[in-house]
């Protein structure tokens, strides 16, 4: 066909582009590289499009010709827009995996961004000054706050879980029950981390339960450890059984061999106190005799991404000592982060309020009700286009903490007027700080839980315009 050849010669040349005033401001702004870059995938489309030959393609190319400037300007605009960014969470999951996990008070982020920003005394001891050890204010906070002789941190906990078992029972069997070989998400499976770690898996007693004796018939000369595993996000109901750490503990002690125990999301708090249901501290864990205890820094701890590994100094040393300890060790963003985080929780009567993901979900419906209203009528004063009203609903604690707790609290339910529910929902995505909320009975859903109040006006501003 004729028009197909007569499309490519509509294809503009490079340089032809870029000597056009639209390109010459875009490169001032954002130097040639990136304007050349956009430049030669827009013209990629358009070829792509003009080798296609349908009716459809034909009026695409005229449509992409006839924008060509502005789409580069989006390209380079694109490029130049890191990928991770600040969002307000309104889905009301607060330890949102996709969404970062655990928020850090805003207080501490900024400390945060002095202490890294020049050089800081990572492994300097200020007192002395000399060579000092990376972790050592936080290992002595998690010994004073969770009552054990000796601890230490990695990157994630699901780190902590292969060092811990590479260390501890490489080459030899750990016994596990068959009712915590769980899956935690994002491929993390505790039958394949014990693989990876060279150690060996002896699987005993069955999905629903458990008994004492399993544990006992299962010992033998190549047995290195018992580990128990905290079904973090799933429960079973019904006919069911698992053995304490205190029984394991009589069971090992006779073999000479520690109790591991993979606590999940390690709490520091007592949960109660928030009125959500009891959820066993590291403090009790390790009362109640595991050897060894690993936990995350960024679940129910309310910390950043770490790997928190306690317990009896012997293995401890041990542990510290073991070469891959030094690959997955913590870098000083999260060294820095953490002591703060745990220096905070050596004033328990003030941690609610301090550490974000507790307060988050120990907001009580009478205050929610309240905040809820509050945004609520902030968006009906900025916004036309779409009706707003209360609504009660529940919210997660999400990050495979409590999966059975629904906590009941308000939303904010935003319908749009005039475009569809969906485009509401990709034009909040597109917000100088993206909202995210639940699409549910054609509305979108904003819970209040994980939306600080200092948010409210931005997305009032935001909002303002956009649904028209
Ligand atoms: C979350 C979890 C992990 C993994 O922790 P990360 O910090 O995400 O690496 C391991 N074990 C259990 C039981 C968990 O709940």
């Amino acid at each position: 066909m004729d028009w197909k050849a007569d499309l490519y010669r509509k294809i503009p040349k490079v340089d032809t582009v870029m000597e056009s005033d639209a390109m010459r401001t875009l490169t001032g702004l954002f130097g040639r590289e990136a304007v050349l870059l956009a430049l030669r995938e827009e013209l990629g489309a358009l070829r792509a499009l003009a080798s296609a030959a349908g009716e459809e393609e034909r009026k695409a190319f005229e449509k992409s010709l006839s924008e060509l400037s502005g789409r580069i300007e989006t390209r380079v605009r694109n490029m130049f827009t890191p990928a991770i960014r600040r969002v307000i969470n309104g889905t009301g999951t607060v330890l949102h995996t996709n969404l970062g996990r655990a928020p850090l008070p805003e207080d501490i982020a900024s400390l945060l961004v002095r202490t890294v920003s020049g050089y800081a005394s990572i492994e300097y001891d200020l007192e002395n000054g000399v060579r000092g050890e990376r972790t050592a204010r936080i290992e002595k906070l998690l010994s004073v706050l969770t009552g054990a002789e000796s601890a230490t941190v990695v990157n994630n906990n699901a780190a902590a879980v292969l060092l811990v078992l590479r260390t501890l029972a490489k080459d030899g069997e750990v016994i596990v029950s068959r009712g915590e070989l769980v899956e935690i998400g994002g491929k993390f499976r505790i039958p394949d981390v014990i693989e990876e770690s060279g150690a060996y898996i002896k699987e005993v007693g069955t999905t629903n339960k458990t008994h004492p004796e399993d544990y006992s018939a299962a010992l033998t000369d190549e047995t290195k450890a018992i580990l128990k595993v905290h079904t973090s996000n799933y429960r079973i109901h019904g006919f069911t059984g698992s053995v304490s750490v205190p029984e394991l503990k009589k069971i090992a002690t006779e073999r000479n061999i520690p109790v591991i125990e993979d606590l999940g999301s390690g709490v520091l708090f007592d949960l109660e106190k928030l009125g959500l249901e009891h959820e066993p501290t590291v403090g009790e864990a390790v009362r109640s005799g595991a050897d060894v205890i690993c936990f995350s820094g960024d679940k129910l701890l309310g910390g950043p991404q770490a790997g928190i590994i306690v317990g009896r100094k012997e293995l401890i040393d041990k542990i510290k000592k073991q070469p891959l300890a030094r690959a997955v060790r913590v870098d000083k963003f999260t060294a820095a982060a953490l002591e703060l985080i745990l220096t905070e929780y050596l004033n328990p009567a003030q941690v609610p309020a301090r550490i974000p993901v507790l307060r988050m979900l120990g907001e009580t419906p009478g205050s929610s009700k309240k905040r809820a209203e509050k945004l609520s009528e902030m968006l009906k004063g900025a916004c036309r286009g779409i009706s707003v009203e209360v609504r009660e609903t529940s919210s997660r604690a999400g990050g495979g903490a409590l999966p059975e707790e629904e906590i009941p609290g308000h939303a904010v339910v935003i319908k749009p007027l005039v475009i569809s529910t969906a485009e509401l929902s990709r034009r909040m995505l597109r917000m100088p700080v993206p909202v995210i909320g639940r699409i549910e009975e054609d509305a979108v859903w904003l819970d209040v839980r994980t939306i600080a109040d200092d948010e409210f006006g931005l997305i009032a501003e935001m909002f303002c315009g956009v649904p028209g």
